[in-house]
């Protein structure tokens, strides 16, 4: 009793007020959103370029991470993922684990023990990094096939992605799509259903590609957000708690590209799904939604277009845009965050990317007994 006294006294200190009915509630759900390789210049690329409202004006709060990894200045996605879903520095390549190896608990793992159902969706094969750091443990991420075999074994309840080969066409031979199966996984490989389809299954999975999923200007439509408001509803039957991670993968390709065209199109389709959450969110009122990213990718910048005058003097213009890049890799700028529900206002500041994972855990208690 005198534990739970000032546990709750603690609570009453964090929330910064005194009296019960002016504190603001606390997250019941997390949706974390992470757009790979998203600096300011990639997000201010929606205002000039997207020909609808840009849903990242409705945050009102909003910080800046840093995110070197343990050993280098620039991280890399897994470094990265491992600090969200952990709250851990490691070295670039790893995902769940620490520099000698030993595993990091992660989100997933901690949330489930408390009844949270957990899912995960991605551009990307559902094996890369950014999803693999919140379900499995290997010391690089290029390890795949190994992370398929773990996605099966977690606690993960809904996952949406490509990466198909990663569990049919093995250098073992082994199929995976069964062993999820034997897991309590119904696996679909052809297309998106709907709730009244999946509703009554344990467990659901989507793998629908055999390596990352189309870009936008192949075809993915709408799949980002139809995927993760399906997997919402999924994890969310009967008011259950739940936490969800869902990421745009391929603004950081079409950085690595440097491919304007490429990033903006991924870009808009994020800002979609950022739409859908906030008004699941606005309607739902107990839901904290954070958006941020693992790192900028190409050195992105919204510079004017060169022009040279009858002198030969060449000038930057002012009325007419050409983004340019200046590098084929990840920077080390500061990362945004937006946040938006319960807890929101705590995302304010300057931090590191690990505190995102503590700001989590102290929101919702998920790592109190
Ligand atoms: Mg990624
Ligand atoms: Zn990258």
């Amino acid at each position: 009793m005198k534990a739970k006294l000032f546990s709750f006294f603690l609570l009453l200190l964090f929330s910064g007020c005194a009296e019960k009915k002016s504190c603001p509630t606390l997250p019941k759900n997390v949706i974390l959103l992470i757009s790979d390789g998203t600096g300011l210049s990639q997000i201010s690329s929606a205002y000039f370029y997207k020909k609808s409202d840009v849903n990242y004006s409705r945050f009102q709060h909003i910080g800046l991470i840093t995110t070197s990894s343990s050993r280098e200045d620039i991280t890399d996605s897994a470094a990265s993922g491992t600090a969200f879903a952990s709250g851990t520095k490691t070295y670039n390549g790893a995902i769940g684990v620490l520099e000698d190896s030993t595993q990091l608990e992660n989100i997933v793992e901690i949330a489930s023990i408390k009844g949270v159902k957990t899912g995960v969706v991605a551009t990307s094969s559902i094996t890369h990094a950014t999803p693999a750091s919140f379900y499995a443990h290997v010391t690089d991420r290029d390890f795949q096939e190994k992370i398929a075999l773990q996605l099966a074994k977690s606690e993960i309840d809904f996952f949406a992605g490509g990466g198909a080969n990663f569990f049919n066409q093995r250098s073992d031979a082994l199929n995976i799509i069964d062993t999820l199966t034997a897991h309590k996984f119904t696996i679909e490989t052809s297309s998106l259903t709907s709730i009244e389809a999946i509703k009554s299954n344990q467990k659901q999975g989507f793998l629908l590609s055999n390596d990352g999923m189309p870009k936008m200007s192949e075809g993915r439509g709408d799949f980002l957000p139809k995927a993760t408001m399906l997997g919402i509803e999924f994890l969310h039957q009967n008011e259950t708690p739940f936490f969800i991670m869902s990421e745009g993968s391929q603004i950081d390709w079409a950085g690595h590209d440097n491919d304007t065209a490429y990033l903006i199109s991924e870009l808009i389709d994020f800002d979609e799904l950022i739409g859908a959450v906030l008004d699941f969110a606005a309607e739902d009122g107990e839901t904290l939604v954070v958006v941020t990213s693992d790192h900028e990718t190409g050195g992105f910048t919204l510079s004017g277009e060169n022009y040279t005058t009858k002198e030969g003097e060449v000038y930057s213009s002012y009325s007419k845009l050409e983004p340019k890049f200046s590098t084929g890799g990840h920077s080390a700028t500061l990362i945004p965050v937006f946040a938006y529900g319960p807890g929101a206002e705590h995302f304010s500041g300057v931090y590191d990317n690990t505190d995102i994972f503590h700001k989590i855990m102290k929101l919702t208690g998920w790592d109190k007994n």
